[in-house]
């Protein structure tokens, strides 16, 4: 019951975001980690769309060593290559993740999500996809293995599109910014409250949002009370919706 109120919801939400012509019913799968005996852990995933690199939660990641899966796209990766730098200087701690080449929706009907334009088609859809793979292939990271999209929804024939590509969908458990709209306080807030097993998703592109600082107090909140860290390909990540199996 509980999982088909969480479905009727996450599309009930789409239905709402979306054009009402020609819109695909789409998916906003959720992933978990498996929960562990101890202070418990939790995966942080923070995505980087375009624009510049929050450097308070970038510095605070590296000041405190926690570990976080980031998903870049092609065109943040253009623009932020000090960023990156520091991010390959550190491999024990920053896994870099597949967020598409041009940030465009991985749903293959023309429709708008939260206000952006989908790829429209499966051929874009693939173009997003791989263009993402072969921009982070460009840097000399290793090969990216989780894909998320911009606005992390999905129509479900992108999503098996996606996964027969070999890539896993991340999900998230955590919405820690609202898109990195919220106030800082509320930011923390939702951080703060992580319990072992989560994902979280935040974002690290836009510097001047209050949100990032709220990033920086949860993580440290998190810290505080024994939480561990964990990257994405360091932990088994399981998704609903055929995300991830
Ligand atoms: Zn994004």
């Amino acid at each position: 019951m509980r999982l088909f109120q969480k479905y009727f919801c996450a599309v009930a939400i789409s239905l709402w975001a979306v054009t009402p012509s020609k819109a695909q019913l789409l998916v906003a799968p959720t992933l978990h980690i498996k929960a562990e005996m101890g202070s418990g852990r939790v995966a942080l995933t923070l995505d980087a769309c375009g624009g510049r690199t929050d450097t308070r939660i970038l510095s605070a990641l590296v000041e405190n060593k926690i570990p976080a899966t980031i998903f870049v796209t092609g065109i943040w990766l253009k623009h932020n290559a000090a960023a990156v730098e520091i991010m390959r200087a550190h491999p024990e701690l920053f896994e870099l993740e597949n967020h598409g080449g041009r940030h465009v929706p991985a749903v293959d009907t023309p429709q708008r999500i939260y206000g952006i334009r989908s790829a429209g088609s499966p051929e874009a859809v693939l173009a997003e996809v791989e263009s993402g793979a072969a921009a982070l292939a460009v840097t000399g990271e290793p090969a990216p293995k989780w894909f998320r999209g911009a606005t992390a929804e999905y129509s479900p024939s992108a999503n098996a599109m996606i996964r027969k590509l070999g890539f896993k969908i991340a999900g998230f458990s955590i919405n820690g910014d609202g898109g990195s709209l919220l106030g800082a306080k509320e930011t923390a807030r939702r951080i703060a409250a992580a319990k072992d097993g989560d994902v979280i998703i935040a974002h690290i592109n836009q510097p001047t949002h209050a949100a990032g600082e709220g990033v920086v107090q949860g993580l440290l909140a998190l810290k505080a009370k024994g939480l561990t860290f964990v990257r994405l390909d360091d932990a088994d990540g399981v998704g609903d919706e055929g995300t991830t199996d």
